[in-house]
């Protein structure tokens, strides 16, 4: 494999970097794994790439406005395709591996380079997989094909053994936070979900669409007016997913009010402008608090085991009240 087990993985700019030197060293292949979890930037990675490549002026940037690199941008390059971008398909079939060779061995529209990004590639099956194989071996000059997935192990040791393989890492909050203030989304908000986005960027841009941010707030406050204990029984009708979303956003709020009732500052907290009901909240005590965390984390891990809903739910609550 020519993977450097050393450098098990990169942030984004990171892995772009490494690749622009093996441009500049002239070591660049023409193969390539993008391997990350969802939101992890594969794709972005993967329009940077094809930048590096295409651009008008020939020198990277992020930011040149060229046509090529505009057009890359929009999805619109002629050189420069997506497969497999209905990720709703489970599989990856052989004809569609057969479009992606038919474009591959087309003239580059520019002249200069051509890439495919083949979108999930662990949905490969074995036969289109197979097929994919002749490329691999035999590219055509300066045609660059990259698979982006975010488990490389669900790949054949054949096509993972002849691309170079990329591993991303997930974004940073912070880096996460400061974008999201950059889509005019207001700093305590930001930061809220850029922690619980698993550095996914897309995640967390999901959420504030979502409305997680403001469901949170409206959760404080039925909590305030002493309807945590009475909504633990009401949980019992929603859904599984719902249950366990309203689990833990009870933790993450009594996780602040004990931080306000051991002494923390409100700085420390995750719902700052909600600093007032949580001080209520915290009255309760850090022993209590604590104890009923407990049980939420539980609660939580005996749903994910499949224990029957409705029985850890009533013990949820018997203890609750407690
Ligand atoms: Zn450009």
């Amino acid at each position: 494999m020519k993977e450097n087990s050393n450098d098990s993985s990169n942030s984004q700019t990171g892995a772009l970097n490494r690749i622009i030197s093996m441009k500049e060293m002239g070591t660049l292949g023409q193969s390539f794994i993008f391997a990350g979890g969802a939101g992890w930037g594969k794709k972005a990675l993967s329009r940077s790439f094809a930048r590096l490549l295409l651009c008008e002026k020939g020198k990277f940037s992020e930011t040149c406005e060229c046509v090529s690199c505009s057009r890359i941008e929009n999805n619109q390059h002629p050189d420069f395709h997506y497969f497999g971008e209905d990720e709703s398909k489970r599989s990856f079939a052989i004809a569609e591996v057969r479009n992606l060779l038919e474009w591959m061995s087309l003239r580059s529209f520019e002249g200069k380079a051509k890439m495919a990004v083949l979108i999930g590639a662990e949905r490969l099956t074995t036969e289109a997989a197979n097929a994919l194989l002749k490329l691999l071996e035999e590219p055509p000059p300066s045609s660059y094909l990259v698979l982006l997935t975010e488990n490389p192990r669900r790949l054949l040791e054949t096509i993972r053994s002849r691309c170079s393989v990329i591993r991303l890492r997930p974004v940073q909050k912070e880096t996460i936070a400061i974008q999201l203030e950059k889509q005019g989304i207001q700093k305590e908000e930001a930061l809220y979900l850029a922690k619980k986005s698993n550095g996914s960027f897309s995640r967390a841009l999901e959420m504030h669409e979502e409305g997680e941010w403001d469901e949170a707030k409206e959760f404080i406050d039925q909590m305030c007016r002493g309807q945590s204990g009475a909504s633990i029984s009401l949980w019992q009708k929603s859904e599984r997913a719902e249950i366990v979303k309203n689990i833990r956003r009870t933790a993450e709020i009594l996780r602040d009010a004990l931080i306000l009732a051991i002494g923390g500052s409100e700085k420390e907290i995750m719902f700052r402008s909600s600093a007032n009901e949580l001080k209520a909240l915290s009255t309760e005590g850090a022993p209590k608090l604590t104890r009923k965390i407990g049980y939420l984390l539980e609660t939580d891990r005996a749903l994910r085991s499949n224990v029957n809903q409705k029985l850890a739910l009533t013990r949820l609550e018997t203890i609750w009240n407690v």
